[in-house]
């Protein structure tokens, strides 16, 4: 199907390409390691991507960590790194700013393009203060979306950064935290950054498959749907040797892999006529992302049937449990209720699902017999 036409403008310029003045083609390209590690490992992968179509360059010099302890960045020392990297390769420079302090460094030392992480954008304070910070500047802005699925959030965060630089200001799609059993780190949600683009059509959007995959196997289809649905550039993590990196080691690619993923993209054309908020695609995208996380949920939901199951196995108790099974209905006959769904339709959907969730129970039971 041909997609192109949701996300793109097809602008890029993006104060043309930080002013190496070249016109750059669809998808724009970042890439660089998630953290700078040293000078050598910096300038050595600027190097590599540089022949392999990057436009610009990105590190991580200040690390925003989950949990304390892992490992926090250089820190400023590697801003120095950055800058020898841009003499070496010709390549624009990226990093992420979480306070006004990594503005004003990043700013002192000439550092081209900035992002705002996924775990500062949540928060109206901090992108306040940044952009405060940047106040009058005209060096381009890419804002992650939030860790968590707001679209608002997002927006409020995208709004404030415009309000007060001169320059573009673009937006980054990484994938939203999800608890639980998951196939990517981050779940995609594409609907919420084609809302993105139908609330906000004139910024764009670059993909960060690297933060939503978590792992190498998932970042071409990632890379892949971005591209089929139009956005304008791709933000992958690369470094010299992947497995030893400092942080994110999962999700990076050597430059060499980077460009053969490069390679093997198709590329359509985006130039398409744009879709409105009412445009069946757009409609249709939103819905294939919400049965995809339906049927992850579901995936969810029998795996704790097969833990429910193994339970019962352990206490010797039978698998249907009708008390149990008459409060399931009775609770979630209210809800749908309450969604404006038919009882009929919840009913028939439950007992769907309860015969699947019967049948993973006995095949957990009939294997830990087996197996006894
Ligand atoms: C990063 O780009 O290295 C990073 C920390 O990303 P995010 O804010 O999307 O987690
Ligand atoms: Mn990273």
């Amino acid at each position: 199907m041909y997609l192109a036409s949701v996300v793109t403008n097809n602008t890029i310029n993006l104060r043309s390409v930080v002013d190496g003045l070249a016109q750059v083609q669809r998808p724009l390209l970042i890439s660089g390691p998630c953290s700078a590690e040293s000078e050598e490992q910096v300038v050595n992968t600027a190097k590599e991507l540089a022949k392999r179509g990057v436009h610009i360059l990105r590190a991580g010099i200040w690390k925003p960590r989950t949990r304390p302890n892992g490992f926090e960045g250089k820190g400023s020392v590697a801003l120095q790194w950055m800058v020898k990297a841009r003499e070496a390769s010709g390549l624009p420079i990226a990093t992420e700013v979480a306070n006004a302090q990594h503005v004003e460094a990043c700013l002192n030392a000439g550092v081209d393009v900035l992002w705002i992480g996924a775990r500062t954008s949540v928060s109206p304070f901090a992108v306040q203060e940044i952009a405060d910070a940047l106040k009058g500047t005209n060096v381009p802005i890419f804002v992650k979306n939030p860790m968590h699925a707001d679209l608002s959030l997002w927006m409020g965060a995208i709004e404030r950064v415009r309000s007060t630089v001169e320059g573009p200001v673009w937006a980054i799609h990484r994938g939203f935290s999800q608890y639980g059993q998951k196939e990517y780190r981050n779940a995609p949600m594409w609907e919420i950054a084609i809302g993105l683009k139908m609330a906000m059509p004139e910024v764009p959007i670059i993909c960060d498959p690297s933060h939503i995959a978590g792992n190498r196997s998932l970042l071409h289809p990632v890379a892949q749907k971005a591209m089929d649905l139009g956005m304008d550039g791709l933000m992958l993590e690369t470094h010299p040797d992947p497995q030893n990196a400092l942080s994110d080691a999962n999700q990076q690619l050597t430059p060499a892999a980077f460009g053969d993923l490069i390679e093997s993209l198709t590329i359509r054309s985006a130039s398409a006529p744009k879709i409105s908020s009412a445009d069946l695609t757009a409609l249709r995208l939103q819905m294939d992302s919400i049965d995809e996380q339906f049927i992850e949920l579901l995936h969810a939901r029998m795996d704790l049937a097969r833990q429910i199951g193994l339970h019962k196995w352990e206490k010797g108790m039978t698998i249907l449990q009708m008390e149990r099974w008459k409060e399931v209905f009775d609770t979630r006959e209210k809800w749908a209720t309450r969604a404006g769904l038919s009882p009929e339709f919840i009913q028939n959907f439950l007992e769907q699902v309860h015969k699947e969730s019967i049948r993973v129970q006995n095949e957990e039971m009939t294997s830990k017999i087996s197996r006894s």
